[in-house]
């Protein structure tokens, strides 16, 4: 066996390769991409060695990747009998991290992440995330990692091939579940290319679940520990069924606890003091700034500046999770209230749509964009009053944390890491509002007891202020995850 390239020069850092589908600012479909971003900063500013490897997917514009870029590997691996498939591995250093960027025209030159343009997951994504996790095990092979830290279902194969593996001195994993809606669920024959063969599918078996198989259920038999990105997160997916989508008893059946670690911010990136994107920036001092961000956003958007109004605003993905259908109901009441609604995202079509018809029949009280839009995100941020996420359930969330630090008073539904992170406002302490049913009714109280304290001048400073001095900074969190890797390292 060809010996192994040490990785990096120190001896005593822990090596890290951090595996992921997303990663910002490269390429983002939602909050694993800010995780892949910040979790490595902090860990390295804690003194541990990361590399991130990631797809480079054909949306990312080969301009705005860092230089110099090199080639660091190139080689094929096989996907089934008489497959083979090449591939090629680029490095650059990003703020001193190391990224490796997996290439492939066939799997991930083209547009979208998981999605085409009209929103159809790729029929082949089974296919790509087992060539990518092929790839990362050929990287594995040739340099020294102790950690390997994966991602959800598609890198959640990682730990069963290297448990099988007559790997040497395998390195160890650590399996993190920021979604465990995705299971990566396929028909059975997808077993042929991945070459685990079938001694794990089996009625009940690590890789079996309901007749398909289950990468993610396999990841999380397989892999030497198990985290997910917030402590009320953990609690439900082990306790509901409805919440885990039927993995609860998997979860339980492990001999070490999964541990809740509750995802930071990275304030670099979500300061208002900082926000080089934003039109004004303010702080807790001095909020000044904070209503020319409203009238911006208000302008950029092409509503009206009303008196007495709140604005609120939404950012996220239109999916059933996201808990947009507990609006149906309710839109004559609500726009009979004093709220004006800025909403950014796209996803399923009965969102899209609503929130559409809304736009179109309350011109002055709701903009609708529809898309993806890093800057706008920024400018609601900034320039609203309050923010809405009436989560079904939510891993960690990160936009309510966003929203703390740029004063935008969170209204959520006490779920997993939004329960975690938005204290309830009891007329002094308190960071935002919370509902806990999930039913219309309870998110309308929310809102209209959010729009009673924001008609109190004082409170809502208040309010904002206890907002603002919230922290949520990886450091933490980054320690959380160090001290498992170490415990692996025993
Ligand atoms: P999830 O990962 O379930 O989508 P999170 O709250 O953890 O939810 O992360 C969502 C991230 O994606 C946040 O950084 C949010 O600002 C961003 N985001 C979601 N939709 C959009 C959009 N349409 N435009 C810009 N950013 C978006």
């Amino acid at each position: 066996m060809p010996r192994k390239i040490p990785h990096k020069t120190s001896e005593m850092s822990l090596q890290i390769l951090f595996c992921t589908t997303e990663c910002a600012p490269f390429s983002k479909v939602g909050g694993l991409a800010d995780v892949s971003q910040a979790l490595p900063a902090a860990l390295k500013a804690l003194g541990a060695e990361v590399t991130v490897i990631t797809p480079l997917y054909g949306a990312i514009n080969r301009n705005d990747l860092p230089k110099p870029l090199k080639q660091i590997a190139q080689g094929t691996v096989s996907l089934g009998a008489y497959r083979e498939r090449s591939f090629s591995v680029l490095a650059a250093l990003v703020s001193g991290i190391t990224i490796w960027f997996v290439d492939s025209n066939e799997y991930f030159a083209r547009n979208g992440i998981y999605e085409d343009e009209q929103g159809f997951a790729f029929w082949d994504n089974g296919e790509r995330y087992i060539f990518f996790q092929k790839v990362i095990l050929e990287m594995v092979r040739q340099h020294e990692f102790q950690i390997l830290h994966v991602n959800d279902h598609h890198t959640s194969l990682l730990p069963v091939y290297l448990k099988k593996e007559r790997h040497t001195t395998p390195p160890k994993t650590v399996l993190t579940i920021h979604n465990i809606g995705y299971q990566g669920s396929y028909s059975p024959d997808i077993l042929n290319i991945t070459g685990l063969g079938w001694a794990d599918f089996y009625p009940g078996g690590p890789l079996e679940f309901h007749g398909q198989t289950n990468f993610l259920k396999g990841g999380i038999l397989y892999a030497d520990r198990v985290t997910t990105v917030s402590p009320g997160y953990a609690g439900e997916l082990l306790a509901s069924q409805e919440i885990s989508f039927g993995l609860d008893g998997v979860l339980r059946s492990l001999d070490t606890p999964l541990t809740g670690i509750l995802n930071g911010v990275d304030y670099r990136i979500w300061s208002p003091e900082s926000d080089d994107i934003i039109p004004a920036n303010y702080s807790a001092e001095d909020l000044a700034g904070k209503q020319v961000n409203r009238k911006k956003l208000l302008k950029r958007t092409g509503l009206p500046a009303l008196p007495d109004h709140a604005v609120i605003g939404i950012i996220s993905r239109l999916v059933d999770s996201k808990g947009f259908e507990l609006l149906i109901p309710l839109e004559e009441e609500l726009m009979e209230l004093p709220l004006q609604w800025v909403i950014l995202g796209s996803g399923e079509q009965r969102f899209e749509d609503m929130f559409r018809g809304w736009s179109q029949r309350y011109p002055k009280k709701v903009a609708y964009h529809q898309g993806y839009d890093a800057a706008l995100s920024h400018l609601i941020e900034a320039g609203a009053d309050m923010f809405l996420m009436p989560s079904k359930y939510e891993a960690c969330g990160l936009n309510q944390i966003y929203s703390l630090r740029y004063g935008t008073i969170p209204i959520v539904r006490q779920t997993g890491g939004l329960g975690d992170t938005v204290q309830a406002w009891n007329g002094e302490c308190g960071t935002g509002f919370n509902f806990q049913f999930y039913s219309s009714f309870a998110l309308l109280q929310a809102i209209n007891q959010a729009l009673r304290v924001f008609r109190d001048k004082q409170a809502w400073q208040t309010l904002m202020r206890n907002a603002m001095a919230q922290d949520f900074s990886w450091e933490k969190s980054a320690r959380a995850y160090l001290d498992i890797y170490r415990d692996l390292m025993k």
